[in-house]
């Protein structure tokens, strides 16, 4: 990041606004990274919360449980795709995948097949920071030039051409088959179902998902389905693997899963492969946090979990999408401007060239928005309970800094 990029000091965060220390109140369109679907301070979320501080922020996970842990792993096996049924929570969204990996390894290593240890995932992915997830993130705008030494040599296929909407291309499938056919030693294919976030914003055939998992099947590999970023209708579905109806065996949660309040993620699992680690050496999962299902944070994610439930959600996720994408379109005018697309509440402009970070950054905090482009992509991820009024005032925002940016 540029040394003169400049930082703003938040003073305070209420509903859809930041206010920043100098007074000036921002419009979020960040959700800060995508999590705080309820927008900040929500009531009920702040009230469940400080009574579960008063009756304790934190306990051991280990030989103790308690209810703010029983009542989320209820939630989530019962919302996520039906096989899901064991779940296990760690600190932050590489955590989850990083847990991922390792069920995927120790479930092979049960079934008498230790050699599996190597992972497939799609080119332009991101799955995380820590060093497992980093070498199953692309591996260009991914962090390999500098740490790809320290990483685990797996295998990547195309990015799918195929758009979201359409139907999925044989070419694209033919190389997940074929890497599936040419390797022996695969653990996993780990995915970001449908939208591929960090990697650029980009949304993919439902069907290629359908039949990736016909080939994991087929060549009797686990499927991980990452929905870190994707998960709680943040695509228009509770969660973007039931576009394309399909249960992966692993899943990984986080961001949204506590409406942005605290840190924890989640990943579940069918009970074939957890039955599978527990009947093999050493008969349990190896992975211990020591903050696992921490109190505060599950408190946090299970009122999160049914306020979302208790909101008319599609309906709202489809208000969002309408308003982007009117709100959006007059960027499609312009010659900077490669592609507008929205997909839920995502709403991407995909630029000709990169953005000057800081002038562009200015440029959006003196209009009154909070928008933190990267590379060529400006997006937004507002808070679902963003009104129509709102929306239009970001989007209006969004609209002339790019144009100005590009044209002055
Ligand atoms: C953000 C993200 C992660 C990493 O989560 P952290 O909480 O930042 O560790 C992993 N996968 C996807 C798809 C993400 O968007």
């Amino acid at each position: 990041m540029n040394s003169d990029a400049p930082i703003y000091h938040v003073e305070s965060a209420h509903g859809v606004h930041i206010k920043l220390q100098d007074g000036r109140e921002l419009i979020d369109g960040m959700s800060s990274w995508w999590c705080a679907i309820h927008g900040y301070n929500h009531p009920e979320m702040n009230a469940a919360l400080t009574q579960q501080l008063d009756r304790m922020s934190h306990i051991m996970f280990g030989g103790l449980t308690h209810s703010p842990a029983i009542e989320l792993t209820e939630l989530l096996v019962e919302l996520t795709p039906s096989l899901l049924q064991k779940v296990f929570f760690s600190d932050s969204g590489s955590v989850a995948v990083e847990v991922a990996m390792k069920v995927a390894i120790q479930y092979w290593q049960a079934k008498g097949q230790a050699e599996r240890q190597n992972f497939v995932s799609l080119r332009r992915g991101y799955h995380g920071d820590t060093i497992g997830a980093m070498s199953v993130s692309d591996p260009e705008t991914g962090m390999h030039t500098i740490f790809g030494d320290a990483l685990q040599k797996n295998h990547f296929v195309e990015q799918p051409g195929c758009r979201f909407g359409g139907s999925s291309n044989a070419e694209d499938l033919l190389g997940l088959e074929n890497t599936f056919r040419n390797n022996q030693n695969i653990a996993a294919l780990i995915l970001e179902p449908i939208v591929q976030a960090t990697g650029g914003m980009w949304f993919y055939s439902a069907e290629y998902l359908q039949q990736a998992r016909i080939l994991c099947d087929k060549f009797d590999v686990l499927l991980i389905a990452d929905e870190i970023a994707t998960g709680f209708a943040r695509t228009g579905k509770l969660f973007a693997c039931n576009h394309a109806d399909i249960s992966p065996d692993i899943m990984c949660l986080g961001k949204t899963l506590t409406g942005g309040y605290l840190t924890l993620a989640a990943t579940l699992t069918t009970n074939e492969v957890a039955d599978t680690i527990d009947s093999g050496e050493p008969g349990v999962f190896m992975h211990g946090p020591t903050f696992m299902a921490n109190p505060m944070a599950c408190t946090a994610a299970a009122t999160s979990i049914k306020l979302l439930l208790e909101s008319p959600w599609k309906e709202n996720i489809r208000r969002i999408e309408n308003e982007l994408r009117h709100g959006l379109e007059p960027c499609q005018e312009f010659e900077s401007v490669k592609e507008v697309r929205v997909l839920g509440a995502i709403g991407v402009i995909e630029l000709t060239q990169e953005v000057a970070m800081t002038s562009i950054t200015k440029d959006f905090v003196g209009s009154g928005v909070w928008v933190r482009p990267f590379g060529r992509l400006v997006y937004l991820m507002p808070p679902y309970i963003m009104d129509n009024d709102t929306l239009k005032t970001l989007t209006t925002a969004v609209v002339s800094v790019i144009e100005r940016h590009f044209f002055d």
